[in-house]
């Protein structure tokens, strides 16, 4: 299979092995900030550079928006992608063969289930905490992504009634706790009135999770109390949501999870609210942070349609 990574700043196309993830070849161009076409082109022409015989036999595409049947509905990092597109359809008729289209964390999700910390469970939650906060979600085995596309879409439950502001432009939701931009808004705006120590790591760039980990090791109060605010905001969303589905498994991956580790992951079990229904087994485990898993997962599920 050729699995594809659509990201905002950057097209990457793998050859990849789906029953044991191994990959090989790379084609990799910059996103075209020039419309949905380009955006097209580069997809194929990046496939077409690894296999310019045609012989592969599916393609899976993982891209950064809401996809429901082959069609995107939106990217928002990608210029010009405000509305839906048939991406799968445009892409069979270009490479004459069968494609998948999925969302890019649901790809991610996807690869953790199969060759990653998932191995083995039909049932799981991946959650990835990066500058925001998304999911995918395994259930019997399969990857639920709804008839319109949402399922999964932790980053956007309400923990908060009237909480922080949200990037969607709600309040309260997971994502403006545990997500890098909303941990940013927040220290910022604190450090308006006291000086903190990850403001003063970051400057006026972006906080990057290092900044996170060293602030943290360097003892600011802000920081920590911003890091308790994001593990609460993650275990009040992951019990709400085990009890829900009934989830055994939740993989935790993304920049910050990564960086903070194990420390983190225990912190967000010390606030998992799982309600009073005995959904108290749910495991928490960091992802495997395997190489190109959107990749990786999107060509897995392409090898699915072949049957
Ligand atoms: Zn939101």
């Amino acid at each position: 299979m050729i699995g594809v990574d659509l990201g905002g700043t950057k097209v990457l196309s793998r050859i990849v092995d789906p029953t044991t993830g191994a990959t090989e070849g790379r084609a990799k161009v910059p996103t075209p900030r020039t419309g949905i076409d380009d955006v097209v082109d580069a997809i194929v022409g990046t496939v077409t550079t690894l296999d310019p015989e045609g012989a592969i036999r599916a393609i899976g595409v993982g891209v950064p928006g809401p996809v429901a049947d082959g069609v995107v509905l939106r990217c928002p990092n990608i210029a010009g992608w405000d509305e839906p597109y048939p991406l799968r359809e445009r892409l069979e008729q270009r490479l004459g063969r069968p494609v998948v289209v999925v969302n890019d964390v649901d790809a991610g999700a996807v690869a953790e289930h199969r060759l990653g910390a998932g191995r083995g469970t039909d049932d799981l939650l991946a959650v990835f905490a990066g500058t925001g906060v998304g999911g995918g979600l395994v259930l019997d085995g399969r990857l639920r992504t709804g008839p319109r596309g949402l399922a999964g879409e932790f980053g956007h439950l309400t923990v908060v009634e009237n909480g922080r502001p949200c990037g969607c432009g709600g309040y309260g939701h997971v994502e403006s706790y545990a997500g890098k931009a909303g941990i940013e808004a927040e220290a910022r705006r604190r450090h308006a009135d006291e000086p903190n120590h990850l403001i003063g790591l970051a400057q006026e760039g972006r906080i990057k999770s290092r900044h996170l980990a060293a602030a943290l090791e360097a003892g600011d109060e802000t920081t920590i109390a911003l890091i308790d605010d994001a593990a609460r905001a993650l275990g009040s969303a992951i019990g709400s949501l085990a009890t829900v589905v009934d989830l055994p498994l939740v993989v935790l991956g993304g920049g910050i999870i990564d960086r903070l580790g194990d420390a983190f992951v225990d912190q967000i079990r010390g606030h998992l609210d799982l309600g009073g229904f005995g959904a108290d087994t749910v495991e928490l485990v960091l992802a495997e942070r395997l190489d190109d898993a959107g990749a990786v997962g999107a060509a897995a599920l392409a090898a699915d349609v072949l049957g």
